[in-house]
């Protein structure tokens, strides 16, 4: 069975063609700048002999739709493509960034559910509708293909009301929907299940504390295979300090900024996401400039690294009271899987936790698998699992298929 997991954000379309239950991706690629003029198209075609192809080309896609008639005729052509007919791919998987709390679980698109995911677009402005713009148009370009959407939010939906829910007056709740719902779930879950498999404990007896560290950050609590807790909120922006957001806040900071600097709220928007975080503190938002700069002795660069690494400690320990017993601390996404520095840091310390990194397991050369890094003494296993959002969508509409 041939699975299309498309990932459609506002400019671009990100895509992954696998062969499932083996779970071989079969095609790659992204189609960016979709309305912006001169568009760009990146396509991968994995060949059984393990040899990669590659097409890149810069051309016009004025909209979605081109974008993803675009994909289909690279999908579909005899020298780049991975199928024959359209009919091969039986289900599209969409990545949904907002379930809202109708959506503990994948769902089936069909018009009338496609009408709920509209409705659910006040809570994620900037991303539901480019998400819901890719589903509209895979059903015009794939329409016997089945469409799922697998949402973000969804894996959080096992918070109790104690971890989700503001200390505001009800109705908001009630009426408005404002509550914390989480975000990077799909990625949570994955490497939650991942790493219990590989520890050889039941899921349903795994405690663990994820911690997504990509340009957005999240971490999860991790109770008996299930999110009981997670430090984003109403909307991708609490929690941790991340590339461009400025995670968690007094909210009377916003106050100030609105009413004693006269900005906008589309201006307090824009520099909260956009202008805070990492790059707020020194300027840009890569780690691994900041890391080359911390190394060179300069000061923003060092308070940036230690307010970022402090944030993920605190939130640790907090996880680690509500959780009573861990298992394992898994560290996932860009900067997770690949900086060491950053995990030695957040480590440092934790022997209150049970928690002792090895240092030399830690600096070893990533393998790009799953990999344990405690010392033999620690009473909790510290991992890095990478994280595979497009295939756990794909293990996802597989299982709502029922294969
Ligand atoms: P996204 O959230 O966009 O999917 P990624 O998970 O790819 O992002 O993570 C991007 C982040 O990972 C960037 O801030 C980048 O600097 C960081 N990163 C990647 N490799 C390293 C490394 N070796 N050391 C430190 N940071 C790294």
């Amino acid at each position: 069975m041939k699975i299309l997991v498309l990932n459609a954000g506002s400019s671009s379309i990100k895509y992954q063609l696998f062969s499932m239950p083996s779970k071989v991706v079969l095609s790659a690629g992204v189609v960016e700048k979709i309305g912006e003029g001169m568009g760009s198209v990146r396509h991968e075609v994995f060949k059984t002999d393990q040899q990669v192809e590659e097409v890149r080309s810069q051309e016009e896609i004025p909209d979605h739709q081109s974008g993803l008639k675009k994909i289909a005729g690279l999908l579909l052509d005899p020298q780049t493509g991975a199928i024959q007919n359209g009919d091969e791919i039986a289900a599209v998987g969409h990545r949904v960034v907002h379930g809202g709390e109708k959506f503990g679980r994948p769902a089936l698109v069909d018009d009338k559910m496609f009408f709920e995911l509209q409705q659910l677009s006040f809570l994620a402005p900037l991303h539901n509708p480019a998400n819901l713009r890719g589903i509209e148009v895979a059903r015009k370009v794939f329409p016997t293909a089945k469409q799922v959407a697998v949402f973000d939010t969804a894996f959080h939906q096992s918070m109790p009301p104690r971890a989700f829910r503001y200390a505001i007056s009800r109705s908001f709740y009630e009426e408005n929907g404002l509550r914390a719902y989480g975000f990077h779930g799909t990625s949570h879950q994955y490497v939650s299940r991942e790493a219990a498999s590989l520890l050889n404990i039941d899921l349903q007896a795994f405690n663990a504390i994820t911690i997504h560290l990509g340009n957005g950050c999240s971490m999860a609590a991790i109770s008996g295979g299930k999110s009981i807790d997670t430090s984003m909120g109403l909307t991708p922006l609490g929690g941790l300090i991340m590339g461009t957001r400025s995670g968690d806040l007094d909210p009377s900071l916003i106050l100030f900024l609105s009413k004693t600097l006269n900005l906008e709220p589309d201006e307090i928007d824009n520099i909260l996401n956009k202008e805070s975080g990492l790059k707020g503190l020194t300027g840009e938002n890569d780690l691994r400039s900041i890391i080359a700069r911390y190394e060179n002795g300069d000061p923003a660069a060092a308070l940036a690294i230690d307010m970022y690494v402090y944030r993920i400690r605190k939130y640790i320990g907090a996880y680690a009271a509500i959780l009573t017993r861990l298992d394992a601390l898994i560290f996932t996404a860009g900067v997770g899987e690949n900086s060491p520095l950053i995990r030695e840091k957040v480590c440092e310390g934790l022997g209150i936790l049970g928690v002792k990194l090895d240092r030399t397991k830690n600096a070893g050369k990533a393998s790009g698998g799953s990999r344990e890094l405690q010392a033999d003494e620690s009473a909790v296993s510290i991992m890095v699992v990478p994280t595979n959002e497009e295939l756990e969508i794909a293990n996802q509409v597989m299982s709502l298929l029922g294969n």
